[in-house]
């Protein structure tokens, strides 16, 4: 059995104990056994981390263009193994994975251009013989808090903007799934990641994640989780003076009109809801369907979902692939029951056997329920979507806004007037017309509205509002 260890200050060094990895699409299938950090491993890492920052805040461009475009670069020619891996941890079908893959490769390209791209302003003061120039810095070290679901993607897209802009970092990834991560973090240090920039501890949150959040060696937390944790980390992270960012869940609607194309939403309502097994924070997981062609629609998304293949996701006949652990199958299951028990009529929904030993949940789709219904007020994060009926355009959308979530909504409509007003009114992040609430471009902000984020965006170039501090410099003429 092949172990991992974790990297304080570029070495590779153990635990106080070994935690297996196992796929939750064979229970046979161990991947490795990972070190589980502990709270002084923790402060060593965010003391080198810190020590790093010395010279890391001061290398130029080229020397971080040269780490992230080498790393991508990696990333990229190894993308059938790394697609593998993660299939084989997370669940993902191999075809999922290799996207999310190929998409942490994306992301590390973009940040190299982005560490090439840092700019300033130079403005005229309003006191005359003065010059004022404003210029952005590093933060310092910044920990990275992961969840277990885009177990690549979500590190890549949180540590290359960190080193883009100067900072060092420590990366805690979600128990559940320390492969990828350790992967990408093996890859970074291949690539030339001097020590302490990139430290890497497994482990658990409670344990890990808690004592980073609590290092005064640590500038900013930038987390990705659920709402509870979330809240928690904020609340340390603001009595202790550091920046925090926080993505977290959904509750996302996917507006089905009476006038949309039928194959389109079906389409766009199918892939929203249950690929990715659902478990993304993006996923459409309530439909408000109009009544007019609310019946046609759920026979359509009944006779879809009794398509879908549901099994191992390294076959390649499969479309959905298992939920991730035991745990998250018996919260899915708790809501779908829930879910019947408070007046909705279930489709689909029953454990699906195969021949290895794993967590396969059919699709559910629960149809004749009310805004009101736990189902559609709680997350599940599973492959389980609700369906509510409304009258008209009006009703439509203020069920959508009707939640304490605002991260992804969607519309599936051919009315230039309906698509246009919903852009403008639905409380979300990101807004998708004719598409599905999950699938974001790399290259432009990403993030929501009320409990789904808290501070500065993600990605693209908005990312440097939470990865830099903005300095304001006055100079006198005659200064040279
Ligand atoms: P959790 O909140 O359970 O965990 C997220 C991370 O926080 C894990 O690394 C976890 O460690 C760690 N953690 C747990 N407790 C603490 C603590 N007390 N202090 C510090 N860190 C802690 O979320 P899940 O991993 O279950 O991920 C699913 C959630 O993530 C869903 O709600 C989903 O919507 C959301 N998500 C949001 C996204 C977005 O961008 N908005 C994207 C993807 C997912 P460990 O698990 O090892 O204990």
């Amino acid at each position: 059995m092949n172990q991992y260890r974790n990297l304080i200050n570029g070495e590779w060094v153990a635990g106080d104990h070994w935690r297996p990895n196992v796929s939750p699409s064979d229970s046979k299938d161990v991947i490795g056994e990972y070190a589980d950090a502990d709270a002084l491993q923790t402060e060593i890492a965010a003391a080198a981390a810190r020590e790093a920052f010395r010279s890391w805040s001061k290398s130029g461009p080229q020397e971080r263009f040269e780490l992230l475009d080498q790393t991508a670069s990696i990333i990229l020619s190894r993308k059938a193994e790394l697609a593998r891996l993660l299939s084989r941890e997370e669940g993902k079908t191999l075809s999922e994975a290799a996207a999310e893959v190929q998409r942490a490769g994306q992301i590390f390209k973009f940040f190299a251009g982005e560490a090439l791209r840092i700019n300033g302003e130079l403005l005229p003061s309003i006191r005359s013989g003065l010059t004022v120039e404003v210029t952005r810095e590093p933060i310092g070290v910044v920990g990275l808090i992961t969840p277990w679901n885009f177990p690549i993607a979500i590190p890549a897209w949180k540590i290359a903007p960190a080193l883009a802009y100067g900072n060092c970092v420590v990366i805690k990834p979600a128990e559940l799934v320390p492969g990828c991560a350790w992967e990408l973090v093996k890859i970074l240090s291949d690539a030339g990641a001097p020590p302490g920039v990139v430290n890497l501890l497994m482990g658990p949150g409670a344990a890990v994640g808690e004592a980073l959040v609590r290092s005064s060696n640590v500038d900013a937390i930038s987390f990705t989780g659920s709402a509870m944790t979330g809240q928690t980390v904020a609340e340390k992270c603001v009595s202790s003076g550091k920046k925090v960012q926080l993505e977290m869940g959904g509750k996302n609607p996917m507006v089905v009109l009476d006038d949309a194309d039928m194959d389109v939403a079906v389409d766009v309502c199918i892939n929203g809801s249950f690929y990715s097994t659902g478990q993304r924070c993006t996923a459409s997981s309530r439909l408000i369907v109009g009544r007019g062609i609310h019946d046609l629609f759920v026979e359509a998304m009944h006779a879809r979902m009794r398509l879908l293949k549901v099994g191992n996701p390294l076959d390649s006949q499969t479309q959905i692939g298992p939920v991730v652990d035991a745990r998250q199958l018996a919260q899915d299951e708790r809501y779908i029951r829930l879910a019947g028990r408070e007046g909705g009529s279930v489709f689909g929904g029953a454990r699906v056997d195969a021949d290895t030993e794993g967590f396969f949940l059919a699709p559910a789709l629960v149809t004749g329920t009310h805004p009101s219904m736990t189902i559609n007020q709680e997350e599940v994060f599973g492959p389980v979507a609700s369906v509510i009926q409304v009258n008209d355009y009006d009703e439509a959308l203020a069920v959508a806004n009707d939640t304490r979530f605002g991260l992804s909504a969607g519309i599936c409509t051919t009315s230039l007037k309906y698509a246009s007003h919903f852009k403008r009114n639905v409380e979300a992040g990101m807004v998708m017309i004719n598409t599905p609430t999950a699938g974001v471009d790399y290259h432009v902000p990403f993030g929501g509205r009320k409990k789904s984020s808290y501070g500065a965006r993600e990605q693209g170039s908005y990312a440097q509002e939470f990865f830099t501090t903005v300095k304001t410099a006055y100079i006198a003429a005659g200064v040279v």
